[in-house]
């Protein structure tokens, strides 16, 4: 039995309505591990949110979510003239670009010359986009009639609040780049709600997009739980050797093997476990775990986080469970702690 997410279908629907409600011109993300949901499931979620375009990572991600939506499908990862072909799938119409650098556009409009495509302006994230005079001196010589492809300006900020001045700036670049009428869209990435309302209201001229994955898919955790099953249970002496590496028991217990390793992302998180030499030294003698060297794991068994007994294996992970705690059967489900943008489940069930 697998690492699964039982995701509370009603409560996980309602807060995507309420996002999309609060949220117009919402443009939902699906990228990744599809934010442990699968990013077709995502995409089938798109038309029912009632929105016209959802954003995804990388071009490789299209044909998943091209199938199984029909809405635009805005390429975040701006596009690059590498490896750059002529577009041959049959949706390949729906898809909008990410030009973030000047140069690129006329490499884009040679390979494809029907594209369409937002330019994105460099932020404090300095991770990608032109700079204000880029756009400028782009926009300059279309003699302010907005090439026919053009979808608008995105912007990428931030995790975490505190943009407003930012963003200000940023539209001030976009309104002196004097782009033409058409080109009056902003996609922007990380704004918080307040900071969104902000800026519909002081920029009434321009259409706001929020690109939001995070808040959307995973914004109401209650709706969401993950569970692993116990696949062994063996009891251990202190001193018996077990697992890859022949480590030996640090006291008396039971070894628990459950589901869930490598392969899902699980125990990439960085251990908990600490103490200096001296400590160790101190505590080895009375069989510490931490002494051991057993790093805490995301399993929860009878109502406490568990050590590893040794690193995950690719598709399921040991479990030291020390004499005392009440050992749980075999096929019983425990909680797991993951971080979803990094975990691969087995099923996901919407109940
Ligand atoms: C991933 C991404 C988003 C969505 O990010 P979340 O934090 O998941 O909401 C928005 N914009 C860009 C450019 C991204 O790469």
């Amino acid at each position: 039995m697998p690492l699964t997410l039982t995701v509370d279908g009603e409560r996980w629907r309602a807060h995507l309505r309420e996002v999309a409600a609060a949220q117009p011109g919402l443009v939902p993300v699906a990228k990744g591990n599809g934010y442990g949901f699968g990013l077709g499931r995502l995409a089938r979620r798109v038309a029912w949110l009632g929105c016209d375009t959802l954003g995804v990572g990388t071009y490789e991600e299209l044909p998943e979510v091209a199938t199984r939506c029909a809405a635009d499908l805005l390429v975040l990862t701006p596009w690059r003239p590498y490896g750059a072909t002529a577009p041959q799938d049959t949706w390949h119409r729906r898809v909008v670009h990410t030009v973030s650098r000047p140069q690129d556009l006329p490499a884009l409009l040679e390979v494809d010359p029907g594209a369409r495509y937002v330019l994105e302006l460099g932020t404090s994230m300095r991770r990608h986009g032109m700079s204000g005079r880029e756009l400028r001196d782009l926009a300059a010589t279309w003699g302010g009639v907005a090439p026919r492809g053009l979808r608008g300006v995105a912007v990428h900020l931030p995790l975490a609040g505190g943009h407003l001045d930012e963003v200000e700036r940023l539209v001030q670049e976009a309104v002196a780049a004097d782009l033409g009428a058409g080109a009056r869209t902003l996609w922007v990435s990380h704004l918080t709600s307040t900071e969104l309302d902000r800026l519909r209201t002081t920029h009434g001229d321009f259409t706001i997009r929020p690109r939001i994955g995070t808040d959307l898919w995973l914004g109401d955790r209650d709706a969401l739980t993950v569970t692993a099953t116990v696949l062994d249970v063996h009891p251990i002496a202190r001193g018996e050797t077990y697992g890859y590496r022949g480590r030996s028991a640090p006291r008396a217990g039971h070894l628990v093997v459950v589901s869930g390793g490598t392969a899902h992302g699980i125990g990439l998180e960085a251990p908990l476990g600490e103490g200096s030499v001296r400590a160790r030294a101190s505590t080895l003698a009375r069989g510490s775990l931490d002494a051991a060297g057993l790093v805490r794991s995301p399993y929860t068994v009878d109502g406490k986080v568990r050590r590893f007994a040794e690193p995950p294996h690719m598709q399921a992970s040991m479990l030291f469970l020390p004499s005392g705690a009440r050992v749980p059967e075999i096929g019983a489900e425990l909680p797991v702690r993951v971080r979803y943008t990094a975990t691969t489940f087995d099923r996901v069930v919407v109940a």
